[in-house]
């Protein structure tokens, strides 16, 4: 029966009948005559781009092709939006000659949907990225609901648009902003999308059907990109502008770990004014890009991110969080679950801190681009409090006071009449052992670590730290919290620096030891970014501040059973004079002008970076023998979320797994014969599976 669509909002249309022969799409026809076809993907709540949702979408192509609708319409059946892209985990399928066969049958159905001889319209509401939006790029027009958003994240996969997005995006718009959306993987919200020229308009949805008959009567017009587009048509333009854009990309992105975004700018430069000739570079290009080491270990960051998640199911239990201490952490912590819907109350011993924290979760929110009103429910939720009376409501507390053991207790002990029954505990403490602070809690069974990175809202990643006494139930509401939070939780044991900064401290540690020898700052660092960690251990011992690294080196030296080496002296000298690095303005480095850049190597200094990366590796192995933390892929994860560890290569173990576990091995016993025994190899190599 036909049905008119005008009312029909995306999950009302979930019990109209598919053809029989599609799994993904439903067909209908409204009461003017035009087709809608719904996607739906099978199974999810998102839709994703597979070879299967193209494959259907071919055959109604072809069906409808016979039956001349007066226009066809293609929207989402889902309430999270268009389409999150392609479908990431068929990637796995596509390797050598498979993966150019599949996107050229992916490039048929869309040049089929694109030649259909009458109007198509794409409706977009929420997100349409990577592979959903070629699908609208497609169609002859595009309308977008407000609040839709359009982008191609493909860069972040090491791989650029692989379904026509490379020669339809740069034709539709200005070829240049097409270029940059493409590069930066940056998305385009409504607004910006319409400036562009990505759409035809914005529509409320009460609006959409009109908006539809419209433009399928051809009286919806897109401003035509203009006089510059046309002049990019020619190559000398064209390779002016790739020069320009070359130099912008080897700032964020250098060519030796990512290729992609050179063969996008590549093929632009070489085919950007014959669209045939682009699609056809576009097809063996993205082919090529998908055989490659750096796509294939971001793809395994993809699905990394995934792994994380899953550790987070969970009910969304915690309504009010209650945190302790207002200072760098505590301001960060609490205006985030406020921002992600909590209800939070702050406490501190002093009141300036507080007044402080209120205009920091103000900061984080224009950060956020929130709107006026999330950005006032926000700050509503979250509310001082100096008199501590939120401890008796709140589902979980959060202790982000002082750095010392007697301290922390006397807080806990403070606490443990006024909590609520089953709320749980949690300290964010980086450094101190949980079973030292565990005894001084009412319940340690409700006691644990949430480890969290600073800036919490830029760090995606928290350790969920157990100690002996926590029970599995308080480790898991814990991690669901996390993921409710929009956060990545990581499972880890109490150990000494936890696992991250367990792992991470060797690579401090040893520049230490190397500028003592003499190597100058500006070569460590410049090694290590060419090794592609995303700041250099000086740079980022000042950042951290050289009084914490000290800190964390003492304590790691007195628990560990581990050489770990003393901190010259010269070093501890610095902290005592208050030269601590970037908060004071002046560390190993001087701050006044901003973070130093140093200059990266021409060729990797494998004496440096052996030095610098195989200890972590080494820490790892270590972690893993002492079940810090469940698996190599957990590990991996929690270093490339919670510290940027260079993503293209996978994660230490990942890296350790490639160079063979046993020549790392070999290369560390050479190394501990060379410069003493901190680089002796973890008792785990050879037994430890990774
Ligand atoms: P901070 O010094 O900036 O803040 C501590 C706050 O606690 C201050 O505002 C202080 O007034 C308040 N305070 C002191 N005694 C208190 C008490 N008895 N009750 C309530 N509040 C009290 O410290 P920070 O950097 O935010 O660190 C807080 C915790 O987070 C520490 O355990 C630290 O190890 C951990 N941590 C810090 C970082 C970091 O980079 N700063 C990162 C991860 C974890």
């Amino acid at each position: 029966m036909t049905k008119v669509l005008d009312e029909i909002t995306p999950e009302e249309t979930t019990d109209a009948p598919k053809p029989p022969e599609a799994r993904n799409w439903r067909l209908e026809t409204d009461a003017g005559g035009i087709a809608w076809l719904w996607l739906d993907c099978e199974g999810t709540g998102t839709n994703v781009i597979s070879e299967a949702v193209l494959r259907e979408l071919g055959e109604l192509v072809d069906r409808l092709k016979q039956e001349q609708p007066k226009g066809l319409v293609l929207r989402s059946a889902k309430e999270t939006g268009f389409a999150a892209g392609a479908d990431i985990d068929g990637f796995a399928d596509m390797r050598g000659d498979g993966a150019e066969d599949l996107l050229r049958q992916g490039h048929d159905v869309l040049d089929r949907l694109a030649a259909l001889p009458f109007p198509t319209v794409a409706v977009v509401h929420g997100k349409a990225l990577g592979g959903g939006f070629e699908l609208a790029l497609a169609c002859d027009h595009r309308i977008a609901v407000e609040g839709a958003a359009f982008g191609f994240p493909e860069v972040q996969l090491g791989l650029h648009p692989g379904l026509g997005g490379t020669f339809r995006l740069t034709r539709l718009i200005d070829p240049v902003e097409a270029m940059t959306l493409m590069l930066t993987g940056k998305t385009a919200h409504t607004k910006k999308a319409k400036k562009l020229g990505l759409v035809d308009a914005v529509v409320p949805e009460r609006h959409v059907a009109a908006a539809v008959e419209a433009a399928v009567k051809g009286e919806l017009q897109r401003d035509a990109p203009g006089m510059k587009a046309a002049a990019f048509r020619v190559k000398p333009a064209r390779a002016l502008a790739a020069t320009r854009m070359r130099s912008e990309t080897e700032k964020r992105a250098p060519r030796e770990h990512y290729p992609a975004p050179y063969a996008l700018i590549d093929l632009w430069e070489d085919h950007g004014g014959d669209p045939k000739a682009m699609q056809e570079g576009e097809i063996t290009s993205f082919a090529k890009l998908l055989d490659s080491v750096t796509a294939q270990n971001l793809i395994r960051v993809f699905f990394l991110r995934r792994k994380l998640k899953s550790e987070a199911r969970g009910e969304d239990e915690i309504a009010h969080v209650h945190v302790i201490g207002a200072g760098t952490m505590g301001a960060e912590i609490a205006a985030w679950a406020a921002i992600h819907g909590r209800t939070v109350t702050l406490f501190d011993v002093k009141l300036d801190p507080l007044g402080h924290a209120m205009r920091i979760a103000a900061d984080v929110c224009k950060a956020r681009h929130l709107s006026g009103a999330e950005t006032r429910d926000a700050l509503d939720r979250l509310m001082p409090d100096p008199d501590g009376l939120g401890v008796r409501h709140a589902d979980l507390i959060i202790e982000a006071g002082p750095e010392e053991v007697e301290a922390k207790r006397k807080i806990y002990e403070g606490l443990s009449k006024d909590m609520k029954a089953g709320a749980i505990l949690a300290t964010n403490t980086s450094s101190l052992k949980l079973d030292d602070l565990a005894s001084a809690t009412r319940a340690p069974s409700r006691f644990a670590g949430l480890h969290f990175f600073n800036p919490v809202s830029k760090m995606p990643l928290v350790e969920v730290v157990s100690h002996d006494k926590t029970a599995a139930q308080t480790r898991d509401r814990l991690a669901a919290f996390v993921g409710h939070i929009d956060r990545l939780p990581a499972k880890v044991t109490d150990y000494p620096g936890f696992l991250v900064n367990r792992v991470l401290t060797p690579y401090l540690l040893e520049a230490m030891m190397m500028l003592d020898e003499g190597y100058t700052k500006e070569r460590i660092d410049g090694a290590a970014l060419k090794f592609g960690m995303p700041m250099g251990p000086i740079t980022l011992a000042d950042q951290v501040g050289l009084d914490i690294c000290l800190h964390v080196a003492d304590s790691l030296r007195g628990s560990l059973d581990k050489d770990v080496p003393e901190a010259p002296e010269w070093l501890s000298s610095m902290v005592e004079r208050g030269e601590t690095g970037k908060k004071a303005g002046h560390g190993l480095y001087d701050w006044s002008n901003g973070t130093p850049h140093p200059e990266q190597p021409d060729e990797l200094p494998e004496d440096i970076i052996d030095r610098l990366i195989l200890p972590m590796c080494d820490a790892g192995v270590e972690c893993l023998r002492r079940d810090v933390v469940k698996d190599a892929d957990t590990l991996d994860a929690a270093m490339i979320f919670g510290t940027g560890w260079a993503p293209f290569r996978g994660g230490p173990m990942h890296y350790a797994r490639i160079r063979g576990p046993q020549a790392c091995r070999k290369k560390l016993e050479e190394l501990a014969g060379k410069h003493g025994p901190r680089f002796q190899p973890d008792e785990g190599w050879g037994s430890i599976e990774f």
